[in-house]
């Protein structure tokens, strides 16, 4: 060829896009273009006069007993100008998956042999391209190379790894999927005998899928190269020739660390709810359309007095009989109407089967829908509020107190002003009858003088009384007790009395012997005093005022019975109580605190006795004191601060 013309040609094969190599019959390169030399890395120079063998990797350099080209050369008809996938090998050993195309010109032995290359992503680049502008062939076979090279594509961008093996069972083929999952190179993978693994498992899967039956393997990965493990499954699956026999077998290969992952986080997820479920302090169960339990948790089992097992498939009046009947009415109710029963607040009508009192319980029932709304069964929430509603209650029952507390001070607020004032009136009057008398020298009156004392004598009374209770009040009511003869005492107090008791009669009766306590003289007489005023203040003038002392088994009693007014029987028990007045006892009609009894009872309490009233409402009442005697057991009064009293 002159000179020229090969410059020309050279030009020519430069500017072609496919990289192409020439060689002689002894297969030394003669020719290679500017686009090999893009795809492997080499200049020119460097490889014309080296065998082409050169370009690809030695695993490929003889096939069949023949050298790469002669055997390429051997299948061209077969092939019928469709290229084969080889690898080639890049000037820095890095191997490329190319089609190569193999022609030849003159006899053997004078001839050139022509390939003409194509990076494998290059022929995928080039599927974009229309279907008439794909070079060279028409027809059918352009139908077929776009139908090859669109499956290449399906395989190859398949996000899950694909690999073929043949019968042997040798893998032929994989996608860089797979080449990614299992962390090493195609150049590896192709060829690669598959009874050679050591997993017998996967050996077995093989051997299944020849067989002609498809087969699941899962297990975890670990990459030779780089020691990762990766979770896959692999499916695999017999492939089978035209004929329809099977020709080798098909992996496909899933990356499910993501999938276990997701799993592993679902459980965890399902047992953290399940914990949550489980002793969370509310009852939770959930109840099929039979309206039989699915699920109980701790709590619901508590309240229903049974074991969270025993109630798995069985509905409520199989569970607790009676009660389970009745309560599963709420249940009913929400599957029929397939409305929740929100915040129904119910008193267990009987024991539920758990021991102790009755109880509260606060329920909501729910239907359990799928998302696409059909009812799977019901959500039961119940929750004890027993503890809440008594808590309720108690409040309710302090405030009603405190209420009554302030009703109670305002009233005395007002009693004690009222009654504190009565004497003043008549006092100042008094007082001012005196004076003027004085003044005009003038005799004075002894009866003005000592009503003016007796007014004065009821202020004292009055103020005693409020000091008292305070006294009472704050613990420090102080007692002196000594050997005291009681019946003396009461002797004395009633002669005392005289000059008050007006129209009144007293009949006094006692024993013979001396009744000897252990007592303070001044509040002992302040109790029989106290006792004898009301009977004269709460009975009709003129009345007969009986007085009675007793001795039984070493007790003092002590009864003062009038023919008065008597006491609602319903407000007898709270007579003792701090200025409480019963009903009937008007301030009008009759003043007075409320303190006489309440102090009395107080005193006798802290004598070992007891004090008590029995009245009939018209007809008339007697108190009662019982006092132990000297010869008892001595009673152990209190040592408290001594006080000032004011007489
Ligand atoms: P008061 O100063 O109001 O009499 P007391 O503590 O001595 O206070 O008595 C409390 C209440 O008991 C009286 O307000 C009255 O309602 C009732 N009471 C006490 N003694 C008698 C009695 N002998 N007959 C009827 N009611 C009485």
């Amino acid at each position: 060829m002159a000179g020229g013309a090969a410059r020309e040609l050279e030009t020519i094969l430069d500017a072609a896009v496919d990289p192409f190599i020439a060689c002689g019959p002894d297969e030394r390169i003669l020719h290679v273009n500017a686009a090999t030399e893009r795809l492997l890395g080499w200049d020119r120079e460097q490889l014309l006069g080296r065998p082409v063998t050169d370009l690809f990797p030695p695993r490929l350099h003889h096939f069949h007993g023949l050298s790469l080209p002669r055997y390429l050369l051997s299948r061209r008809k077969a092939l019928g100008g469709r290229p084969t996938r080889v690898f080639a090998r890049r000037r820095d050993g890095v191997e490329l998956q190319v089609e190569v195309t193999v022609g030849a010109t003159g006899p053997d032995g004078h001839e050139r042999i022509v390939f003409t290359l194509r990076r494998l992503h290059e022929v995928i680049d080039s599927l974009e391209e229309p279907v008439e502008h794909v070079a060279g062939s028409p027809g059918v076979a352009v139908h077929q190379e776009t139908a090859d090279r669109l499956y290449r594509l399906l395989v190859e961008n398949a996000p899950l790894g694909i690999f073929h093996f043949d019968l042997t069972p040798v893998v032929t083929a994989c996608n860089e999927r797979f080449c990614d999952l299992i962390g090493t190179s195609k150049r590896n993978l192709v060829g690669l005998n598959l009874l050679t693994l050591r997993d017998e498992r996967i050996k077995a899967c093989v051997r299944e899928s020849l067989a002609g039956r498809p087969c699941d393997y899962e297990g975890d990965y670990r990459a030779l190269t780089t020691g990762k493990v990766t979770p896959v499954r692999v499916r695999f699956a017999p492939c089978y020739a035209e004929d329809g026999t099977v020709e080798g077998g098909v992996g496909i290969v899933e990356d499910i660390t993501e999938r276990r992952r997701v799993e592993a986080e679902r459980e965890e997820n399902l047992a953290r709810l399940d914990l949550l479920v489980r002793s969370a302090p509310v009852g939770i169960g959930f109840l099929d359309t039979d309206l039989r339990y699915v699920r109980v948790n701790e709590t619901l089992a508590r309240i229903n007095g049974l074991p969270a097992e025993a109630h798995l498939g069985h509905t409520l009046p199989e569970l607790l009989g009676e009660p389970g009947a009745i309560a599963e009415r709420g249940p009913r109710a929400v599957l029929r109407t397939g409305e929740p029963q929100v915040d129904q607040e119910t008193l267990s009508d009987t024991d539920l089967g758990a021991p102790g009192p009755r109880r509260w319980f606060r329920s909501n029932i729910y239907p359990v829908r799928t998302p696409d709304g059909r009812v799977l069964g019901l959500g039961v929430l119940i929750e004890d509020i027993t503890e809440r509603r008594r808590a309720e209650e108690e409040r309710a029952r302090l405030y009603r107190e405190a209420q009554e507390a302030i009703r109670v001070r305002d009233d005395f607020l007002s009693i004690a002003s009222h009654e504190l004032k009565t004497p003043l009136t008549p006092l100042s009057l008094r007082l001012a009858t005196l004076e003027r008398r004085l003044e005009r020298g003038e005799n004075l009156d002894p009866g003005v003088l000592r009503h003016a004392r007796h007014q004065l004598t009821r202020l004292t009374g009055l103020i005693n009384d409020l000091l008292d209770a305070s006294r009472i009040e704050a613990g420090r009511l102080a007692l002196h007790p000594e050997s005291t003869r009681f019946d003396l005492l009461v002797e004395h107090t009633l002669a005392g009395m005289e000059g008050q008791k007006g129209n009144h009669t007293f009949e006094f009766e006692h024993p013979r012997e001396p009744i000897s306590v252990h007592g303070d003289t001044f509040r002992l007489e302040q109790v029989v005093s106290n006792l004898l005023e009301n009977a004269l203040k709460y009975s009709p003038d003129g009345g007969t005022i009986r007085v009675r002392l007793s001795l039984t088994d070493d007790v003092a009693v002590l009864s003062v019975t009038d023919p008065g007014i008597g006491i609602p029987e319903d407000q007898q028990q709270q007579l003792f109580d701090r200025y409480f007045r019963a009903r009937n006892a008007s301030t009008r009609s009759y003043g007075g605190l409320g303190l006489g009894l309440y102090i009395s009872r107080d005193i006798v309490e802290r004598h070992g006795g007891r004090i008590w009233v029995e009245s009939v409402p018209g007809r008339g009442s007697t108190f009662y004191v019982a006092l132990p005697t000297l010869a008892s057991v001595q009673p152990a009064l209190p040592q408290v601060w001594p006080d000032r009293h004011l007489h």
